[in-house]
């Protein structure tokens, strides 16, 4: 009787009603995940529940299945692990669980699912969902319920979001919690290095990944390892120990004072046999050196989500409710991933299979097929890895007359990548046999002082980890003294020039190429690799060292919302940088639910600082006095120059008469500061190593037509050159003067989500670039701020306006 009463009661609703879940391993980021589906799921007119404990929820009901609010979610972005808590239900593996999770759902009138887990957890989803029809079935034959009861819920919506530190599930590029449990890996073996140094101790680190090698191999190119184990690339039963320890013996030999192995927990040879710690601590031992194992075990899944992790969980969550009000009977169950920066859905079975797919590869010795299901920057990473770190030189060297000298040079602001990408520059250069060349304190130390020499691997190889920059940089361009720039890149003999920085950089890049008529030596190939806390460089969508901005600043603004909630009545102007770019402030306005964010793209106004105190006084009057997140708003430094941030906090204070008070907060340089996030690391190696094999091939073709001129008789002497025609572009070889028909070379390296485009610099000055503001005429960040929109409650407050 009361199952009906209860069953009718919310037949009565006619809204949808949404369940959320976490299941399997935790992961940072759930709680976002959740936050998101909450409050999207309440804005798109829904009833949200959360199903508390993962499937144990459903088969128990009761009050493990319960109705959240809006204001149950606040303050949940900053929160680790998953409030609704999560589980292993044993339960849900049988139908009988599953029986009992449908009545339970069935009662509650909910037929929609949101599941945040790995792929046991969507497997089980999926299993429910074709099961469904016939489990009601078995109710109403039962008699557990009445076929009036199951009629409207004949249909089963699920939807996935992946939420897994492993990084393991095919056809989407990142799962919730990954890159955040990569940032713990790096910060503890950032802690090992100083120890390890300081004795010139070996360690031999295992991380997580029972199937999946990805933590493994990321750690291994952030935190610099001499060797990394993973179950994707078994190495030969037979002599793996005599690899490892040739490798690891080279670095010490080069006068390397430490030794870093990574282990992941599933590691094994190509015999499938478990390559342990433990074995691979008593190899380094044969080597007389003094190792020790650590074993990071659940410090990986622990602590708050980083920056990257809060925005995916949230753009996902927000999709999963739109997927679950798009779904029709036929729809197959999606699975909320990203692709290419991109949130997108995947067909969640065709996921799963693939996912699966790559431990019945291993499990059948098939390790390339293994590899191979794994995604491109997965198998990309391995091979720079091996660049970095493993390769013998020797061996990996290309023919002298093909070996380049280039040089690296930082241009603007500081960043926390700047360091990491030079390192992996050098590095590769190195292993494959060419001279790189470092250009201290940017162009001016090159004019004044002639700053530029040879960097060796000893010089280089602990900068993964070390924010700031060891080359030195400004923002002084080449036009400061072009001519003398030409004068060393000659005297040098220099055929490539990466440079690395900001706007000023890719400025740089642009005058190097316009002064080419004058100065026939910047025919070279350049580079332009983007690195800015600002990411205001057009044609990319992202920069080195922006990242790790938005991480100082999630700590930031999470330690000011803390401090907020604490005072009760009191809401922070936070000013971020950026300069005309408003990316940092939105990604931080959604990365820490920051009620408000003014940014140069928008125009501040009276009307819409009277929007957002409306906003505000809504948030403390729904609070009662219990501010459990505290209150922020986000404004970027050149948001407006009459609304200053003082002038934002004090109108805020003036107009609450008294309900709360406002302070500012600016963090300033300390943005620009810390030490790499794992992802600049990541993708300061990926994208530097690009860079480099840009300058490469590029002298390859320059190679080329030198080649087809000598083949016709003609070489480097004024008579011979004065046979060219005098379209001809002149480059340089070894200090000698050759033409070349063609040069389409200096480039900026645009990160386009996990892929590289290499865009002429003319055409992006030209078609994308506002000279005056220093930004690109692209704006790919408006999104964040609708999702903001929505899950502050702003568009909620429009709505019932
Ligand atoms: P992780 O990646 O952290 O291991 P996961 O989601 O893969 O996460 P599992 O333990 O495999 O973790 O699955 C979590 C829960 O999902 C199980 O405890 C079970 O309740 C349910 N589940 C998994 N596989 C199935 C299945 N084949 N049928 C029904 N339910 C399942």
């Amino acid at each position: 009787e009361a199952n009906r009463v209860i069953a009718e009661a919310n037949q009565k609703s006619s809204k949808k009603r949404i369940a959320v879940m976490t299941s399997g391993g935790d992961s940072p980021g759930m709680c976002a995940a959740v936050r998101a589906v909450v409050r999207a799921g309440i804005y798109f007119d829904c009833e949200v529940f959360g199903c508390y404990e993962g499937y144990s929820g459903l088969v128990q009901g009761g009050d493990l299945l319960k109705p959240l609010v809006w204001e149950d979610v606040r303050g949940w972005l900053s929160l680790g692990g998953t409030l609704i808590g999560t589980a292993r239900c044993q339960e849900f593996r049988e139908r009988a669980g599953r029986l009992q999770g449908a009545k339970n759902m069935v009662l509650r009138g909910i037929d929609a699912l949101i599941v945040c887990g790995g792929d046991g957890s969507l497997t089980g989803a999926d299993l429910f969902r074709s099961e469904w029809p016939s489990l009601l079935d078995e109710l109403v034959e039962s008699g557990e319920l009445t076929s009036e009861q199951v009629a409207p819920y004949r249909t089963l919506t699920i939807v996935g979001m992946v939420g897994s530190i492993d990084n393991d599930m095919a056809m989407t590029d990142n799962t919730i919690g990954a890159y955040s449990s990569l940032e713990r890996i790096c910060e503890m073996v950032d802690y090992i290095d100083t120890t390890a140094a300081s004795h010139s101790r070996a360690f031999v680190v295992e991380v997580m990944g029972r199937h999946c090698g990805w933590l493994a191999i990321m750690a291994g190119v952030c935190c610099g390892a001499d060797y990394v184990f993973v179950p994707e690339q078994p190495p030969s039963a037979a002599n793996w120990r005599e690899e490892m320890k040739k490798v690891c013996l080279r670095h010490r030999e080069r006068g390397r004072r430490k030794t870093t192995v990574i282990v992941a927990e599933g590691a094994i040879d190509d015999e499938l046999n478990p390559i342990t710690s433990e074995q691979v601590k008593d190899s380094l031992v044969e080597l007389g050196l003094d190792t020790r194992v650590t074993t990071l075990g659940h410090v990986q899944r622990g602590g708050t989500a980083v920056a990257f992790d809060r925005l995916l969980a949230t753009m996902q969550g927000v999709e999963a409710v739109k997927a679950v009000l798009e779904s029709t009977p036929d729809t197959p169950s999606p699975m909320i991933g990203i692709q290419e920066n991109k949130v997108v859905h995947i067909p969640l079975v065709e996921a799963v299979k693939q996912t699966k797919a790559v431990a019945a590869a291993i499990e059948r010795k098939d390790f390339e097929a293994a590899f191979k299901l794994r995604d491109a920057v997965f198998q990309e990473t391995w091979g720079d890895f091996a660049a970095l770190s493993t390769s013998d030189d020797a061996a990996g060297a290309v023919p002298v007359d093909k070996r380049l000298n280039i040089a690296v040079v930082h241009v603007g602001a500081p960043t926390a990548a700047l360091n990491a990408a030079t390192r992996a520059a050098i590095l590769y250069l190195l292993s494959r046999g060419h001279t790189p060349y470092g250009i201290e304190n940017g162009f001016s130390g090159l004019i004044r002082h002639g700053a530029i020499s040879k960097l060796t691997w000893l010089d280089v190889v602990e900068w993964h980890n070390v924010g700031g920059s060891f080359l030195g940089t400004n923002r002084s361009l080449p036009s400061t003294d072009v001519g003398t720039v030409a004068f060393y890149m000659q005297k040098f003999n220099i055929q490539g020039l990466l440079i690395i920085g900001g706007f000023e950089a890719y400025h740089a890049l642009h005058e190097l190429k316009q002064s080419r008529e004058r100065y026939p030596i910047f025919n070279m190939p350049l580079v332009c690799l983007p690195s800015t806390v600002s990411n205001n460089v057009p044609g990319t969508e992202y920069s080195l060292g922006c990242d790790t901005c938005l991480n100082v600043l999630v700590t930031y603004c999470d330690a000011v919302k803390q401090s907020a909630s604490a005072s009760r009545r009191r809401v922070f102007v936070v000013e971020v940088q950026g300069g005309n770019c408003g990316y940092v402030a939105s990604y931080i306005g959604l990365a820490t639910g920051a009620l408000a964010v003014y940014r140069p793209e928008d125009n501040i106004t009276l009307k819409s600082v009277r929007e957002d105190l409306k906003l505000l006084e809504k948030s403390f009057e729904d609070d009662q006095g219990e501010d459990r997140s505290g209150k922020m708003v986000i404004r970027n430094e050149n948001a407006s120059s009459i609304y200053t941030t003082q002038l934002i906090a004090d109108i805020l204070r003036e107009e609450a008469h008294g309900k709360f008070e406002s302070r500012t907060a600016i963090p300033g340089h300390v943005q620009q500061g810390r030490i790499p996030s794992s992802m600049d690391r990541c993708y300061a190696a990926r994208f530097a190593i690009k860079a480099c094999k840009f300058l490469e091939e590029n002298n390859e073709q320059i190679n080329h037509s030198i080649k087809l001129w000598e083949s016709e008789g003609f070489g480097s002497n004024e008579t011979d050159l004065g046979r060219s025609d005098t379209q001809l572009k002149f480059v340089y070889k070894h200090g000698k003067k050759y033409p070349v028909p063609e040069l389409d070379n200096a480039k900026l390296l645009g990160i386009h989500g996990t892929k590289v485009i290499f865009e002429d610099v003319d055409e992006l000055w030209e078609h994308n670039t506002n000279v005056e503001s220093r930004t690109g005429l692209d704006v790919h960040w408006d999104q964040m701020n609708v999702v903001n929109d929505i899950l502050s409650g702003r568009l909620m407050l429009r709505k019932n306006e």
